[in-house]
């Protein structure tokens, strides 16, 4: 006999409950996703503003978001089309850094490394050294060992720059520290050692598909949320946009509910359904990133600059990255996004002004004008270390799935599409269980 599953109200259409609501589909739940805002996506959406569509910041994807990859391939994308694959790069202006191979890693990878012409043979020699010392101390040697444990409050963890302490200087201004604001948005001296882990060994686990990075060819709502509408739609999902849930007690409290909305919002709306866990969402702290989208003049000297540049960002404020956009640039001129990950508090106009030197004075790209800046103060959660997150698990009947929820992930498109397909995994497990 065939078991008649309840109906499933998903309460956000971020990429967190696209996943959750396709994943529901599949397994055969009546699915209604509500949607407050006029567009799906969330934080990862486009906006259609001065007669194009401008992402809701620039995202960068990479080959180890399995989770990601393999549900746009389900709603029909096709992953050339999509993405610019590069190789791991971290470039400056003149092309010089640390950039590994597309192709065959092994040799080619260490090769890379030590051909950086921005580091000395000390700075080589101490990537071996720490890889020893790492094993050799008690403490960093029990953050590798719980590495792979989701729960950051439990186990052993310490700050990234703790951490890395046996690199030199130079090592953590050009590699650690980009790293960790690009895939934590957090400070090194708070974030979480364990979670940036986890994020490397995932990148490196399989090279060099897994730690390619993908830029995006397209808007992100092209990526993502309207072939997933369009999908949700074929499968039989009732999508209510332009619908804020207020309160939960309007559901049959036999149904099930999934908040995947911000941490914020979802505090305020399990309140009523478990104090604890709404205090934990609560709790958490958030970073801002800033993204100044500018134009410039195309001539050889701007096409001759790398698609992805580490800046120099000495003033508060300045971006730490500059990113060619591909769907935008022609012969004529070429479109950037610059990134200011962990972003200070200034208004909008600052930014942009700061942007703008860089342009000038890093890239010395001409005739600069600045298209808009995307400034989200509540961008990823602070990936702090020993950070308690909350579970997918809220009270009866009522779950949860989005980036910040417990997972292997900051806040990221991956944690999000992994956490809401995982809550639905765990509502049929719980459903199935009832059944016995
Ligand atoms: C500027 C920026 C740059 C980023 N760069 C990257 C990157 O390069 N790589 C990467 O992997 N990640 C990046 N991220 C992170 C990534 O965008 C997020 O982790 C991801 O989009 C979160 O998805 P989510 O579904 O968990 O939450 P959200 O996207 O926040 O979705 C929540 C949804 O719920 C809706 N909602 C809220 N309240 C209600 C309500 N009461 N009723 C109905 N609907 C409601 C909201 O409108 C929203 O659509 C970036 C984020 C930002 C902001």
């Amino acid at each position: 006999m065939s078991l008649q599953k309840p109906k499933v109200h998903i309460i956000g259409a971020g990429w967190s409950g696209l996943a959750a609501a396709v994943r529901a589909c599949q397994l055969g739940y009546e699915v209604h996703l509500y949607e407050s805002a006029s567009v799906l996506g969330g934080r990862a959406a486009s906006h259609f503003k001065n007669q194009q569509f401008l992402d809701h910041g620039q995202h960068i994807l990479i080959g180890a978001y399995a989770s990601t990859l393999k549900l746009l391939s389900l709603l029909g994308g096709k992953e050339d089309e999509q993405f610019e694959r590069m190789g791991l790069a971290i470039l400056n202006a003149q092309g010089e850094g640390l950039q590994l191979p597309l192709d065959r890693f092994g040799f080619k990878a260490l090769r890379a490394l030590l051909n950086n012409k921005r580091w000395g043979l000390i700075d080589k020699l101490c990537v071996l050294w720490a890889g020893i010392y790492w094993l050799l101390i008690p403490t960093t040697r029990a953050v590798l060992k719980d590495m792979d444990r989701e729960d950051l409050s439990t186990g052993c963890d310490m700050s990234v720059k703790d951490f890395f302490s046996p690199l030199t200087q130079r090592l953590m201004d050009q590699l650690i520290e980009p790293l960790c604001l690009s895939a934590l948005n957090t400070n090194i001296s708070q974030a979480s050692a364990r979670l940036m882990l986890r994020v490397l060994k995932d990148a490196f686990q399989a090279p060099p598909r897994s730690c390619e990075m993908l830029i995006p060819k397209v808007p992100l709502g092209d990526l993502m949320p309207a072939p997933a509408q369009l999908w949700l739609e074929r499968h039989g999902a009732h999508l209510h946009l332009k619908k804020r849930v207020s309160s939960l007690t309007d559901f049959d409290p036999e149904d099930f509910v999934v908040l995947c909305t911000h941490a914020r919002e979802a505090a305020t709306l399990s309140k009523t359904v478990s104090k604890d866990w709404s205090d934990c969402a609560q709790a958490l702290e958030h970073e801002r990133i800033c993204t100044v989208y500018l134009r410039s003049q195309a001539n050889p000297q701007s096409q001759a600059l790398p698609h992805l540049i580490a800046l120099e960002s000495k003033e508060l404020g300045s971006a730490q990255f500059a990113i060619k956009n591909f769907q935008f640039s022609d012969q004529n001129s070429v479109q950037w996004a610059f990134v200011t990950s962990a972003a200070p508090h200034l208004d909008n106009a600052q930014f942009e002004q700061i942007a703008a030197r860089q342009a000038q004075e890093q890239l010395k790209l001409k005739d600069i004008e600045v298209l808009q800046c995307v400034c989200d103060k509540q961008a990823t959660f602070k990936a702090k270390f020993s950070l308690k997150r909350p579970p997918p698990h809220v009270g009866k009947n009522v779950w949860a799935a989005g980036d910040y929820v417990i997972g292997p992930y900051p806040s990221t498109l991956e944690g999000a599409v992994l956490s809401g397909e995982r809550v639905i995994d765990l509502i049929d497990n719980e459903l199935l269980k009832g059944s016995d």
